[in-house]
Formats: structure tokens, sequence, C-alpha cells
């Protein structure tokens, strides 16, 4: 998964673009459920919050790596 760092400056630009709907307002800044990032896999080859993100603050979480086979099980169990 994904995630969204403080940098972020919360124009809700990237919420819209998520095939998963795994991003969500948070209480300061945006937020990314790591149990529904796909990285994108499944939808697209690259993750659209990345492409569209302003001030490109939204690396790999470093809590939550995963294989692309692992990203693909997961968009296989968000789509069934
Ligand atoms: Fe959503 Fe893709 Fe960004 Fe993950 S990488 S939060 S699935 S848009
Ligand atoms: Fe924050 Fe980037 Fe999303 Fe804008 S596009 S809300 S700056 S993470």
């Amino acid at each position: 998964a994904l995630i969204i760092t403080d940098e972020c400056i919360n124009c809700d630009v990237c919420e819209p673009e998520c095939p998963n709907e795994a991003i969500a307002p948070g209480e300061e800044i945006y937020e990314i459920d790591p149990n529904k990032c796909t990285e994108c896999v499944g939808h697209y080859d690259t993750p659209q919050c990345v492409e569209v993100c302003p001030v490109d603050c939204i690396p790999k979480d470093p809590d939550h790596v995963e294989t692309e086979d692992q990203l693909m099980d997961k968009y296989t169990k968000l789509t069934s």
C-alpha cells in the first residue's frame, strides 16, 4: 500500500481518482486505507493518486510492503 505523508495540502485531487475508494479525508490530512490500496494493481499501470498529487507526498508505505502477487490478490478479493 501507499501512504500519504504530512506534506499533504488537502487538495482533494487524489480521492476521486482512486479505483478502490481507499482515500478519504482524515483528521488533519488525507489518508489511505492500506486494506483497500492495491497500489492500483489490477486497475492501472501506475498509482493514480501519485499521478495527480501536486506535492508528491504519496510514497510506498514501509509498514505495508507487498509484492505484486499480494497486491493482485487484494484486488481480486476487493472486486469479488
Ligand atoms: Fe488508490 Fe491506487 Fe492510490 Fe492506492 S495507489 S490509494 S489504490 S489510487
Ligand atoms: Fe494530499 Fe496529494 Fe491527495 Fe492533494 S493529491 S489531498 S496533496 S495526498
